[in-house]
């Protein structure tokens, strides 16, 4: 089965307007058909990102679930759409571990996000204790299973999932390629058992954590990661343009 490779990165609570718009034009004309190409950034540099983009995916770090109302600070689906993003990530572990988010919320953004013609890039990931328990297959499988909860079949095809696991984002500690693959495949079997071979056979799965330019072909290389989540290494134009280069 093969499935196009999506590489995005997450430039989390970085980056300013001028920033954004030199690393748009520092990138757009240097990728390639072999993968997609996206950036997540903060709601404030979505405008610029978007009117610097050609190639690359514009997604937002974040959504929240109702339409409108009395949610001080929020941004809604149709706030975004306005803007012309078409994609958001959802469940970062960031977001889980600070700002209380849970399966729960996670589902019902993941439904509003494609109600209102978003593609979702759903996060999961075991904790550092999770995974010294032993209680990784259990964590991505809950994780996985409620955030699919409802979701059509055709906005399941659609899905982009990350597999993170906590405690290897930022540390510079990465999974090895085998707990990347043998995770992933938990999660694409996750998404077998909740609808079909047909779905889980075209969802792309993510690995993130310390994905670097010199570790992505490794990742890549495995059956079941389509592609990565990128955080640190794809602040810097040079480096975002090697792991471009890197999966050519
Ligand atoms: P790092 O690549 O900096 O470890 O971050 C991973 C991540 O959280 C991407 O969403």
């Amino acid at each position: 089965m093969s499935r196009k490779p999506i590489i995005v990165g997450n430039w989390k609570m970085n980056k300013n307007n001028a920033e954004t718009d030199e690393f748009f034009k520092s990138v757009e004309g240097h990728l390639h058909d072999a993968a997609d190409f996206g950036v997540a950034v903060p709601f404030t540099d979505l405008a610029t990102a978007v009117a610097g983009a050609k190639d690359l995916i514009v997604a937002a770090e974040n959504v929240h679930f109702e339409a409108s109302g009395a949610f001080t600070g929020e941004i809604s689906v149709g706030m975004l759409q306005e803007l012309d993003v078409k994609w958001v990530i959802l469940g970062h572990s960031e977001r889980r571990q600070y700002f209380n988010e849970t399966d729960e919320t996670v589902n019902k953004k993941t439904l509003a996000a494609f109600a209102g013609g978003l593609t979702p890039i759903v996060c999961v990931g075991e904790t550092l204790e999770e995974f010294e328990a032993g209680k990784t297959e259990e964590v991505v499988r809950r994780q996985v299973a409620g955030a699919l909860e409802g979701l059509y079949v055709e906005d399941a095809k659609k899905l982009v999932i990350a597999y993170e696991p906590v405690w290897a984002i930022g540390t510079g500690k990465s999974a090895t390629k085998e707990i990347a693959q043998n995770t992933c495949a938990l999660v694409r079997d996750e998404v077998r058992l909740i609808f079909s071979k047909e779905v889980s056979d075209v969802v792309r799965i993510q690995y993130g954590g310390s994905v670097k330019p010199d570790n992505i072909k490794e990742y890549m290389d495995e059956a079941d990661i389509d592609g990565a989540l990128i955080g640190g290494a794809s602040l810097k134009v040079d480096s975002f343009l090697e792991i471009v280069e890197a999966v050519k």
